[in-house]
């Protein structure tokens, strides 16, 4: 039995070391004799990241116990989602774990969902999924999150895990399952409610970063949220239809009175400031669903070119040689 970490980590040199050392004691008396490997992704730091995980391998903590660590290491900065995908094709665990460096997510819970995988009367669920049972977040964070994952369900039709994170733990059926999807614009959460498999959700309270800042910005969060809905829902380009329609509705009802008005009863219209708003008002919602098909025709134009996920640079292991 292998249980394999994947842990993508973007400047966190002053995490690395804690991490891997909670690791290998959270992990260390696997039953039946099983191992752990730990599958390091250096998403292209320009801190000392790099170094410091090859450092692993030399701890006496480290090699006192039976822990497998792997570096992979990026040609750049290619982003989390496709960190997760290269420690995924680089792990052959029968469970893996997604976990991130920063000691937010600790590896004694990972072990812990682990553990439901291997109860012989949990063999029903192919995956544990860690939530959040209490948000750390700002009052208006939250609500545009779960307004969201509201949106995102109601027009995918998937049904999105609401508060879970990427942090969970999965049978080996389900890794293949995520490797098979190879898009380019990543979106774990929909990837996973998309696959399906059962899943099991793990309530936990995410500690603090041990060191270092998030690189998730308000407006980081936005995009990556827009780019999700989009890779699961054609909804926003439905939205051109039902413009149109209401907009055509709202022009023949008024034609209808303007015409009346100006037939029957004699009535001048002055239109010119109706005039205004409304080619105004039109122009804009045409530039507007034109701008959403752009965002979906440049999604198949970059698609389209079948470019790699990610760039690899080295990969080395603690069992080399
Ligand atoms: N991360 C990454 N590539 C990036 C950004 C982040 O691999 O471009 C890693 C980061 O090192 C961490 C995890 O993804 O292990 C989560 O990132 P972060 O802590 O910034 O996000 P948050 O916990 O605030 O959601
Ligand atoms: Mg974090």
């Amino acid at each position: 039995m292998l249980i394999s970490l994947i842990a993508p980590a973007y400047n966190e040199e002053g995490n690395i070391v804690p991490f891997a050392r909670s690791v290998a004691s959270a992990f260390k008396d696997l039953p039946g004799g099983g191992t752990c490997e730990l599958v390091f992704v250096d998403d292209g730091s320009s801190d000392h990241t790099l170094s410091v995980m090859r450092s692993v391998f030399d701890d006496s903590y480290i090699k006192e116990s039976s822990l497998i660590v792997k570096v992979v290491e990026f040609s750049r900065n290619f982003g989390k989602e496709a960190a997760i995908y290269a420690g995924l094709e680089h792990s052959s665990g029968d469970i893996c774990v997604l976990i991130d460096t920063d000691m937010q997510q600790p590896p004694a819970i990972a072990r812990q969902m682990v553990d439901i995988l291997l109860d012989d009367k949990q063999r029903c669920f192919d995956c544990v999924a860690a939530y959040q049972e209490q948000r750390k977040r700002g009052q208006l964070r939250n609500w545009c999150s779960s307004m969201f994952y509201r949106v995102l369900g109601a027009s995918s039709g998937m049904d999105v895990l609401a508060d879970a994170s990427d942090f969970r733990a999965f049978r080996a059926n389900v890794r293949d399952a995520l490797l098979g999807m190879t898009e380019y614009f990543r979106f774990s959460k929909g990837l996973f409610s998309w696959i399906g498999f059962k899943t099991k959700a793990f309530p936990y309270t995410p500690d603090d970063r041990l060191t270092g800042e998030t690189t998730w910005s308000f407006w980081k969060l936005a995009k990556y949220a827009i780019n999700g809905l989009m890779s699961f829902s054609t909804f926003p380009l439905r939205i051109a239809t039902w413009l149109g329609a209401v907009a055509s509705t709202l022009a023949i009802i008024y034609m209808v009175i303007v015409v009346s008005q100006r037939l029957l009863f004699g009535v001048d219209v002055p239109g010119y400031a109706t005039i205004v708003s409304l080619v105004l008002l039109l122009g804009g919602l045409q530039l507007l669903v034109l701008g959403v098909m752009g965002e979906y025709l440049s999604r198949v134009y970059t698609q389209g070119k079948k470019r790699p996920i990610y760039i690899k640079r080295s990969c080395s292991s603690n069992r080399e040689g």
